[in-house]
């Protein structure tokens, strides 16, 4: 439990990111997963009352990117200049071809973020047998770990898709949280942080920020953002009523 409540406090402060490298061909639904029985299945009230936000605050941003890194790093600057952190969902399988050089650049260039797991290769995890998803997952954090020069135990799936024995193994890989990319509409905290669902796609963050902003409440409240750095490339050659209408479609929905 010690170690589950350092990563979620970890994952907060550092605030966070999963997803899909280019835009997908075959769209495969998440599985609904059946209820997980480890540890990491903690109910939201008891959460709320394990832990607070830095400075006692009551609400609190992650921004979770996924997929990198050549994108992230003018997203990174952007985080930097306006004192943001966020958590950055890395597939090491792309650094196979860099030099040593390259990988400490990255270090420099994620620095004072968090880098956390996001598969080796970028698969559909629940297509998988174990020994896949376990190698999959497992080389991902040796990887990241031995570049970045930390633990690393968060995660998001690629895709945003997974089954009941991909959850069943991440314990045991050493996962403590990972993020789907459901959204949830809502500022609430995790039920679940197997199954960590964001409030929102960036490509409906301003909408969503507004209303965290605006929303009033006396508990703790967290705007969790999630997108992929190669979305802002892509946006940039839309027109604005494009990028509203596809925002809408894909991701907004009504709180509840
Ligand atoms: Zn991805």
């Amino acid at each position: 439990m010690k170690q589950v409540l350092i990563a979620i406090i970890g994952g907060l402060i550092l605030i966070s990111g999963s997803c899909s490298s280019a835009p997908k061909k075959k769209v495969v639904k998440p599985v609904k997963p059946k209820p997980v029985n480890v540890e990491t299945k903690i109910e939201h009230d008891k959460i709320a009352g394990l832990f607070v936000f830095p400075g006692g605050k009551l609400k609190a941003l992650v921004m979770s990117f996924d997929d990198g890194p050549d994108q992230d790093k003018r997203l990174i600057e952007i985080f930097n200049k306006y004192g943001i952190k966020g958590t950055f969902h890395l597939n090491s399988g792309k650094f196979a071809a860099k030099s040593k050089a390259s990988l400490d650049q990255l270090k420099t260039v994620y620095k004072g973020h968090e880098v956390s797991a996001h598969s080796v290769s970028h698969p559909h995890l629940e297509f998988l047998p174990a020994s896949k998803v376990s190698n999959e997952i497992l080389a991902d954090r040796e990887k990241l770990e031995k570049v970045f020069g930390y633990p690393i135990h968060g995660m998001s799936y690629p895709f945003g898709t997974y089954n009941q024995l991909v959850l069943d193994l991440l314990p045991s890989l050493g996962i403590v949280y990972s993020r789907t990319v459901t959204i949830d509409a809502s500022f609430r905290l995790p039920k679940n942080l197997l199954v960590w669902n964001p409030t929102c796609h960036s490509g409906t963050g301003e909408y969503w920020a507004k209303k965290f902003i605006e929303t009033k409440k006396d508990e703790m409240m967290l705007l969790f953002i999630w997108g992929h750095a190669w979305e802002f490339d892509n946006a940039a050659t839309d027109s604005a009523k494009e990028k509203k209408l596809d925002g809408d479609r894909k991701y907004l929905r009504a709180p509840r």
